[in-house]
């Protein structure tokens, strides 16, 4: 996480210091620990975040082992969030197997209450921001593919640098996506490229 704000505050610092640290400090090989930054890359991507440039995430990361590093990020970061990694991971092993037999699911999914933290978001930035996109996405340019039950063409607000990474919930930092692509900002294989041309198409965007 260290990493990941100094890489977006244009500071300088060198990965690979980080690894012989950490070796000399738990006694674990350095390539040890640069592999296990790129499962925590991985498991950013199941969180819809970004990672840090050159880490790679590499997916062999148990369900378990991710719900770990999920909850140590949430306690680094001092932000609890719904668990999604151990889930999305098991999804991902169901996925690949074959001859999966029919679940039977749940008639009555079990609940459980905890605390998480939320941004206070400002509805005007949203409704500003709305206003500005007139029904289409500002990123792939197309009409929003259906309206709301207001009537209205349905397009969600982004935060380009998320309120997780320190963005600010400003007219400056926000975009009206159509679910597709903010879906994909969030969770596809390229999310990283779709993030440039949005700064170079709209003009009110200023990179934080
Ligand atoms: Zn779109
Ligand atoms: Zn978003």
């Amino acid at each position: 996480m260290e990493m990941l704000r100094k890489e977006r505050d244009d500071q300088h610092f060198v990965k690979k210091q980080y690894y012989e640290d950490l070796a000399a400090k738990f006694g674990r090989t350095v390539k040890a620990f640069e592999y296990r930054m790129q499962n925590i890359s991985y498991v950013m991507t199941l969180l819809g975040r970004g990672w840090v440039t050159g880490l790679k995430p590499a997916k062999n990361v148990g369900a378990n082992k991710a719900a770990e590093i999920e909850a140590m990020i949430a306690d680094v970061e001092g932000r609890q969030s719904t668990p999604v990694a151990a889930f999305e991971i098991e999804v991902r092993e169901a996925v690949n197997k074959k001859n999966s037999h029919k679940p039977e699911g749940s008639r009555h999914p079990a609940t459980h209450s905890s605390a998480i933290t939320q941004y206070q978001r400002d509805p005007a930035v949203k409704a500003w921001v709305l206003q500005q996109a007139q029904g289409k996405c500002e990123s792939c340019a197309q009409p929003a593919p259906f309206n709301g039950t207001d009537g209205r063409p349905f397009l969600e607000l982004h935060h380009v640098r998320q309120l997780t990474d320190d963005g600010s919930d400003t007219v400056t930092n926000a975009v009206a996506l159509c679910p597709n692509c903010h879906r994909a900002m969030h969770y596809g294989e390229n999310a990283r490229s779709l993030v440039s041309p949005l700064y170079n198409r709209i003009p009110r965007l200023v990179r934080e």
